[in-house]
């Protein structure tokens, strides 16, 4: 560390000692090894300072006092991002993680900026109701919806990005603000698929649906059916109701391979087995487990699969489609997969692609699908994982739209250049005009 950055770091810590009291000033190293350790072990940055915020003001002091003292800081929700974007290295991490308060209000739940899924569910689950969220409990919530947020409701109710009704955001000079269509409509605008790139979003107000409980679980056939299975599942979806989500994936099990499927039916439960029974009837499958579940359970369902402190890389490709070619490829891809890498694969259909593309900052707005490719490894140094992870990036690539999903793409990913479509020069523009320093750095931006 730089003597200039040393004497920011006792600059920093010392007004904001001024405004908070010191046990939310965390700049001990072991306390601070403690307190961030990062979901993916390969993250190695450690940052100089973390404050535990607990309030609004407390978040803008923090950025106050960072801008005052010359130092980079980042902002920690769920921890889940898995280049470390929450850990900056050397420098302040605003860490939201005590921030976890959610408010049911009617239909709508006022989100603090440090919530994860699970918190927004189990709040909502009392109440008959559940909001768009993704697969796994532990994600933060903000960073979830500010990145699009896919989930299992996508059909029915859209994009994470698409309920999101309002965001208190503080921004680079410490001032707070409301966004929403009436107050800040560009930023309110920006922050819906251009991530924690404007400011630190302290709470979201958030559209919740009466699907408390669901009719899910998982499906799984034998290798050998995966070429039909995955044809069936193209013909099943393209008439399929808006309520029957049904990812899939490919996962090495003690059995084998298989390729997995996860319906989720949001209707009426009774209409939901049938609909799940077309999806049993693709193959012949060797688990099915499906039955009337609390979203809220469901969300857990996925937490050992991807524990922290296991080694990542993510790779992701957004498809249009599953032509025949492109299943050839996913299903070669799955072969040549190390067994404890996965391959899962978001559909987004029905409400999600009937927003236009400039109604928010998030663009890919046809029907598609999101192929998460999910290196994982225990120990050693990942090479063939890693591997893996980019020789299936380019084999998909033939068949991906420009750009991608910004959220699963590396700081320095050349795709990020088309990520926003024609949604580009707009969000740039936001940018320059609430963040022009370029003090929050989230998900990647076109150059
Ligand atoms: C195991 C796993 C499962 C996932 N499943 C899904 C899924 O089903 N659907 C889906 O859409 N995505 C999913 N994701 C992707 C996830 O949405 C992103 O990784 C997201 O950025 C995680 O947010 P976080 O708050 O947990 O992470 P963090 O690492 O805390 O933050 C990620 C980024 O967002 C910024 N950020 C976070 N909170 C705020 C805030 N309040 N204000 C401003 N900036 C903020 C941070 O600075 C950082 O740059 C998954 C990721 C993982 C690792």
């Amino acid at each position: 560390m730089s003597s200039s950055v040393g004497t920011g770091i006792e600059t920093f810590v010392a007004l904001l000692l001024s405004h908070l009291p010191s046990d939310r000033v965390v700049s001990d190293p072991a306390a601070i090894t403690g307190l961030v350790r990062p979901w993916n072990a390969q993250v190695r940055s450690r940052p100089a300072v973390v404050v535990r915020c607990q309030t609004t003001a407390d978040v803008q002091a923090t950025v106050r006092a960072a801008q005052s003292a010359n130092l980079p800081l980042s902002v920690r929700g769920g921890g889940h991002d898995w280049a470390g974007g929450s850990i900056r290295d050397g420098g302040v991490v605003v860490d939201l993680t005590t921030m976890r308060e959610v408010v049911i209000d009617g239909d709508e739940a006022l989100v603090r900026g440090g919530a994860t899924v699970s918190d927004v569910l189990d709040a909502a689950r009392p109440h008959g109701f559940a909001a768009a969220v993704g697969t796994v409990s532990t994600v933060g919530f903000a960073g979830l919806t500010l990145g699009g947020g896919y989930g299992t409701l996508i059909g029915l109710v859209g994009l994470g990005v698409d309920n999101m009704l309002s965001a208190e955001v503080v921004l680079a000079d410490g001032r707070v603000v409301t966004a929403d269509p009436h107050h800040e409509p560009e930023l309110f605008w920006a922050l819906r698929g251009g991530g924690g790139n404007f400011g630190v979003v302290t709470a979201i107000r958030t559209r919740l649906h009466p699907h408390a409980t669901v009719v899910t679980g998982t499906i799984a056939f034998g290798w050998d059916q995966a070429r039909s299975v995955l044809r069936g599942w193209r013909d099943l979806t393209a008439s399929a109701d808006d309520a029957l989500d049904v990812m899939f994936g490919a996962m090495h099990t003690p059995a084998g391979l298989v390729l997995f499927t996860a319906p989720t039916w949001a209707g009426d439960p009774e209409q939901g087995l049938q609909q799940i029974a077309a999806v049993r009837a693709l193959g012949d499958p060797v688990l099915d487990d499906v039955d009337r579940r609390a979203l809220a359970d469901t969300v857990h369902a996925l937490d050992e699969a991807f524990p922290a402190g296991l080694h990542y890389r993510l790779g992701s490709r957004t498809l249009p489609g599953l032509t025949d070619a492109a299943i050839e490829d996913f299903v070669g891809a799955a072969e040549a997969m190390p067994a404890t890498c996965v391959l899962n694969v978001h559909h987004a259909h029905g409400a999600a692609t009937r927003v236009p593309v400039t109604e928010t900052a998030y663009p890919y707005r046809d029907d598609h699908l999101v192929v998460e490719i999910i290196g994982a490894w225990a120990e050693g140094d990942g090479v063939a994982e890693s591997s893996w992870v980019d020789d299936t990036g380019y084999r998909l690539d033939p068949y991906a739209l420009p750009g991608g999903w910004a959220n699963l793409m590396e700081p320095d990913d050349p795709r990020a250049r088309d990520a926003y479509g024609e949604n580009t020069s707009r969000l740039l523009a936001v940018k320059e005009s609430y963040d022009p320093d370029g003090v929050f750095t989230a998900l990647p931006l076109p150059k």
